[in-house]
């Protein structure tokens, strides 16, 4: 479903991917883990392209876009909506409701029917447990409702790939469950994610496979098992041993 080969990411002078191969089948769950500033949330932006790669090829569900050319911006938009993308700070739009939230994508960019969509926003909702809350506004909610909204909000674009950027990092530890519980239905139901966290224990729980990364680098990757049980490198030991 994903596959990314020798991608770099340069801002300036400073080379923040230095070369990242990654395969992702379809409905795998794959969590990156690594230090402050080893790349991980850019890995994620250029996997929808929200941050253009220096150089590389990344492929989703086999549309592929090779960085070593020039790529055109209305391929790059297509190939954005092949992937839901939910924020650290949950990005909602303060002046809509949840409903007008994520309605909001599939009318405007999709142009899809507005009946069609409310009706898919809606049962979204519900799914995450906010049937309750269709009217309310991002100020109303906590922020554990707040990331369900926009984890609604990306699902309602009808992706074929979930990214995940830190999504309970700002969070009270007592919402956090709440979000952690709906990503673990989506990853029982089948869909294709990429996850950065430190919830270590949704890493244990949930994925296929865990990424550690380094220094723009994957240094190591294995079921969760091997990585938290087993480790290889010295690397991937001292951060555990840090976040433990
Ligand atoms: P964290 O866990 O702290 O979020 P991370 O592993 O997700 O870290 P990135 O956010 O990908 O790391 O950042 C990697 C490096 O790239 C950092 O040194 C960061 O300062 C730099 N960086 C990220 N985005 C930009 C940008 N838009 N312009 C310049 N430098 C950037």
């Amino acid at each position: 479903m994903i596959s990314v080969k020798s991608l770099y990411k340069q801002f300036g002078d400073l080379e923040v991917l230095k070369g990242i191969d990654l395969q992702v089948e379809q409905g795998k769950v794959v969590v990156v883990i690594g230090p402050s500033g080893s790349g991980k949330t850019t890995l994620l932006r250029c996997l929808n392209i929200l941050e253009k790669p220096t150089s590389g090829i990344v492929e989703i569900d086999q549309q592929s876009l090779d960085f070593s050319q020039k790529v055109p911006s209305g391929k790059i938009a297509d190939f954005r909506r092949l992937t839901g993308m939910v924020f650290q700070n949950y990005n909602l739009f303060p002046h809509m409701t949840a409903l007008q939230n994520v309605m909001e994508g599939p009318i405007t960019v999709k142009k899809e029917e507005k009946a069609k969509v409310k009706e898919r926003a809606i049962s979204l909702l519900h799914k995450v447990g906010l049937g309750d809350k269709l009217d309310f506004y991002p100020f109303q909610l906590s922020g554990g409702q707040q990331q369900r909204v926009g984890i609604a909000r990306a699902l309602a674009m009808e992706p074929k790939v979930m990214l995940f950027d830190e999504p309970t990092s700002a969070l009270d530890p007592e919402l956090v469950g709440e979000v952690l519980r709906v990503m673990k239905e989506l990853a029982h139901e089948g869909m294709t994610m990429v996850v950065v966290t430190h919830e270590m224990k949704f890493a244990k729980e949930v994925a296929d496979e865990v990424i550690f990364m380094d220094d723009g680098k994957i240094v190591e990757q294995g079921e969760p098992k091997e990585i938290f049980e087993n480790p290889i490198t010295d690397r991937t030991k001292q951060f555990l041993r840090l976040i433990e």
